[in-house]
């Protein structure tokens, strides 16, 4: 029996049409005789809601209960899915990361899966049913409830998949797919068809949310195609894959993630891990000329465990990524810097390396930036003239 593994995020399962919208979807898919498998995220922004309740009883909440809090998100998902199912005649059971599994390591709300033992979803398959899987979380080897970071159900599906030889992944919610940039910024962004895993790692690294890097990463080594397209069915989605069929752009796509923190000090490459250390962030990208050192660290980190060295100084940029096969060269870099410059803004620390171009910008000119680079590297799909 081919089985499908279908994760559907967040907004797809919020209200209760939805959830019964969903369902039905997964009845047809059992009918056409597949083994079904699908990964529910919290509702809506049930998980927000949760880690701020806990922020408002302790302001640096236990790690470890914050996992068990956050995962009672995706309980309620799964459960009232398999209700749903089995109120329409299809045959459903849900189950905890933890009971289908997913064995992580100890690092409490970012861990990372060790390994999938997923027996319990085989034999339900087998008797019949469709297996309903709460996303995001697993148990550790310490035998402690695990999450494994915000967004982590695209990785519980994408390793379920994996686990179990799925014929399809498929990643379900309320966008069409993944774009040359983020159609609510910029309007002339069109949707990608094919995308090979080490752009669209680059472009969920630099903010696109449409897929966790992780998720796309553990994909790229067990060699599984995703499918990234909306729950609707409205559009055919995104392939993610090896490498895409059609000739390749130079530019595969943009992204901008905002709220990061760029950090400068006259010292050494060396203190890099320190100074972001301290900050609590992660590492974007670090660049070191003349005696100065720019790290820019995106701030989807840990809490701060101390104030920024004496001698960095810290400022608040958004990350603008031109991200392809030229994505890391000069001739792209050097259009990034002149587009900026004729917007009259400047560039304050920028990277190429690979397939990336990484620049940090001032938040209040990103968008003006981003949309114009689009202009640039996306000349045909430009509907209008600029602003
Ligand atoms: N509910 C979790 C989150 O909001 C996991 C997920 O949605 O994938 O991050
Ligand atoms: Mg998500």
């Amino acid at each position: 029996m081919p089985i499908v593994v279908q994760k559907y995020g967040g907004t797809s399962v919020e209200s209760r049409e939805q959830l019964l919208a969903v369902a039905e979807s997964v009845s047809s898919l059992r009918k056409e005789g597949y083994g079904v498998v699908v990964v529910v995220s919290a509702r809506g922004s049930t998980t927000d809601s949760l880690v701020s309740e806990a922020k408002l009883i302790a302001a640096e909440p236990a790690q470890r209960e914050l996992d068990m809090l956050m995962t009672a998100g995706e309980r309620v998902s799964m459960s009232l899915l398999a209700i749903a199912l089995n109120s329409i005649g299809c045959p459903a059971v849900s189950f905890t990361g933890s009971q289908v599994g997913i064995i992580t390591d100890t690092r409490h709300t970012d861990a990372r899966i060790l390994e999938v033992r997923p027996f319990r979803v085989v034999e339900e398959l087998e008797a019949g049913n469709v297996v309903v899987v709460g996303g995001f979380q697993g148990v550790s080897t310490a035998k402690d409830v695990t999450t494994l970071g915000r967004g982590g159900s695209d990785t519980t599906a994408v390793a379920l998949a994996a686990a179990l030889g799925a014929e399809r992944c498929e990643i379900l919610s309320d966008v069409d797919g993944v774009y040359t940039a983020d159609p609510n910024r910029v309007e002339d962004a069109v949707r990608i068809d094919e995308i090979s895993y080490v752009d669209m790692a680059s472009l969920a690294r630099y903010g696109a949310t449409v897929l966790k890097e992780e998720a796309v990463r553990f994909a790229e080594r067990e060699g599984i195609a995703v499918l990234v397209g909306p729950s609707s069915g409205r559009s055919p989605g995104t392939i993610v894959l090896d490498g895409p069929g059609a000739e390749p752009a130079p530019v595969t796509g943009l992204t901008l993630l905002p709220g990061a923190d760029l950090l400068e000090w006259t010292g050494s490459i060396e203190d890099v891990r320190d100074q972001v250390e301290r900050l609590g962030r992660s590492l974007s990208f670090v660049v070191s000329a003349c005696g100065r050192t720019a790290a820019a660290a995106d701030r989807r980190g840990r809490p701060a465990s101390q104030d920024p060295a004496a001698d960095a100084t810290v400022r608040p940029v958004d990350l603008i990524a031109v991200v392809g096969p030229d994505g890391g060269t000069d001739r792209v870099a050097t259009e990034v810097v002149r587009i900026a410059e004729g917007l009259g803004t400047t560039i304050a620390a920028i990277s190429s390396a690979g397939r990336a171009t990484v620049a940090a910008v001032d938040p209040g000119e990103s968008e003006r930036i981003l949309r114009e680079l689009h202009a640039a590297f996306f000349p045909a799909t430009t509907s209008s003239p600029r602003r």
